[in-house]
């Protein structure tokens, strides 16, 4: 993509058909424009283009396009990978667009692609309802569902691509489109778990379930000398849990006064944590057996409005902190993995760090590997490895940890990965391939058809086939 500064009598036209704000270098609050939530991150775009509704969307597509600009489209900003932004080049905006439509009667809600998970559940809990999300409630919807989205309801309710009904999106040629089911339904099929590269999503209709208003949280802590035992007790209890039941393990230091008794603070700990899709009741019932592994050091389980559920974790992830997490897909969890995740969360460079393995199956696995573009359907397990520090003198120790954390616990995974923790975009098309394995052709297929220019590069990228970008890309049938 050629780069060039774009002359101004050229900006000044785009803002005569533009209705949002064009945010440029020198402008007062370029700084707050470009900044997103992971501090490792520090680009400097040419323009920031903040939509106000699909006319704008379409509007900054062309202009990038006619003036081969490089693009990033910023849903949430809080993809771990900073793709949001980008140096020189356009970013495309959508975070003012933050609308939600709950119908109660059809039990959908329609929600523009700038909103975040907290925007939907305030909502949708209004009306008892509630869609599968991430579990930090600051989390953008868009890219969140267009990665695939592992939530607390993910067990019972599947993932938030699974209960995408619609989105609405404008291609790389400016056209508006719907994908569903019934329409485009190739299209429809790739934006569940394929990632930004298709276009830029005006908005997504979901799927909305009976959900709260309380549900039955685990939140249990135990001593990090515990945790061969807490991790394997973990993996039984999963085996043959009901689909209600979604949790995750925590490993790490988690160093909250405030939560631990004052000789626990700076020691090792593992922490399950989720939710039981269900009446409170039966979630106590059921989530018993993991508040009794052994002695916990702090227990804070019990019954929970679902929206507080949902920001339980908001205050871990402040804005600005350093982050880099990676992930692999479990094939299971044998004792020799539960050693290495004790090993690796023992050896943190960070106390904030945590090695994590969430709990998949359940109505995940449920949808055919082949129903929709998402890749991790296969796995028992997902390993997650989040380092999150302060000071930039750590950055080198806290990316290494991850990679050779990572590097490691390949042993026990076919190499495929969550799209939605990436890391930097270090690893390019081969981990693309591994990770969607026969499914990558029907994505480079779609990918030819809906954007052969690789105008949407700056994400989880499938890269258009040669013979597509020779051709220039015309436009799709
Ligand atoms: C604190 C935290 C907690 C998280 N928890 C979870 C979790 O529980 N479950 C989970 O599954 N994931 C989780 N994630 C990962 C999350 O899904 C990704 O970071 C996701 O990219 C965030 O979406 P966003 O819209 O905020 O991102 P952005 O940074 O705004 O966008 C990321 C990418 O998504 C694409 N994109 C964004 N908006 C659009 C759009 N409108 N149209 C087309 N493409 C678009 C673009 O490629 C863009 O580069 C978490 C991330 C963080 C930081």
């Amino acid at each position: 993509m050629a780069q060039q500064s774009i002359p101004t009598g050229q900006i000044e036209r785009f803002e005569t058909e533009f209705n949002g704000d064009l945010t440029r270098v020198d402008d007062a609050d370029y700084d707050d424009a470009r900044s997103v939530w992971n501090g490792m991150i520090d680009k400097r775009p040419s323009l920031i283009a903040r939509c106000r509704g699909v006319g704008d969307v379409i509007s900054a597509v062309t202009f990038a396009r006619d003036h081969d600009l490089l693009v990033a489209v910023r849903g949430g900003g809080h993809n771990v990978a900073g793709t949001a932004v980008c140096d020189d080049g356009l970013v495309i905006d959508l975070s003012e667009m933050r609308g939600v439509w709950v119908d109660p009667d059809t039990r959908t809600a329609r929600v523009q692609a700038g909103a975040t998970w907290a925007d939907v559940d305030h909502e949708t809990q209004t009306f008892g309802l509630a869609t599968p999300g991430g579990v930090v409630s600051e989390t953008g919807v868009a890219g969140l569902t267009l990665g695939g989205g592992i939530g607390h309801l993910r067990c019972k309710h599947g993932l938030t691509c699974d209960n995408l009904a619609s989105a609405n999106l404008v291609t790389a040629d400016g056209e508006y489109l719907t994908a569903s089911e019934d329409e485009n339904p190739d299209l429809f099929w790739g934006l569940r778990g394929g990632g930004g590269n298709f276009g830029v999503v005006t908005g997504f209709e979901f799927d909305l379930h009976p959900v709260g208003p309380d549900v039955a949280i685990c939140l249990v802590f135990y001593s990090g000398d515990r945790m061969d035992e807490v991790l394997k007790a973990y993996r039984d209890y999963v085996a043959d849990a009901p689909p209600e039941v979604s949790l995750l393990t925590l490993s790490g230091v988690l160093p909250d006064e405030e939560l631990f008794p004052a000789d626990a603070v700076h020691e090792s700990k593992i922490a399950i944590a989720g939710c039981y899709a269900g009446s409170v009741a039966d979630g106590e019932r059921e989530l018993a057996p993991l508040r009794e592994i052994t002695e916990p050091i702090a227990d804070f389980s019990g019954p929970m409005p679902y929206v507080e559920l949902q920001q339980l974790f908001d205050e871990d992830y402040p804005d600005g902190m350093r982050y880099y997490w990676k992930s692999l897909y479990l094939d299971g969890l044998p004792e020799s993995a539960v050693d290495r995740i004790a090993y690796w969360s023992d050896v943190a460079p960070s106390p904030l760090s945590t090695v994590d393995v969430w709990q998949l199956g359940g109505a995940i696995a449920r949808v055919g590997v082949e129903d929709s573009a998402f890749a991790g359907r296969h796995a028992p397990f997902l390993l997650g490895v989040e380092a999150n520090w302060e000071r930039p003198a750590d950055d080198d120790a806290n990316v290494e940890w991850v990679r050779d954390c990572l590097e490691d616990m390949r042993q026990f995974s076919d190499g495929s990965v969550y799209l939605n923790f990436p890391g930097f975009l270090e690893e390019g098309d081969e981990m693309m391939r591994t990770t969607f394995g026969p499914t990558y052709e029907r994505l480079v297929a779609l990918k030819d058809e809906y954007d052969p220019t690789n105008l949407f590069s700056l994400n989880q990228n499938v890269t258009p086939s040669e013979s597509a970008r020779a051709d220039g890309g015309g436009c799709h049938e």
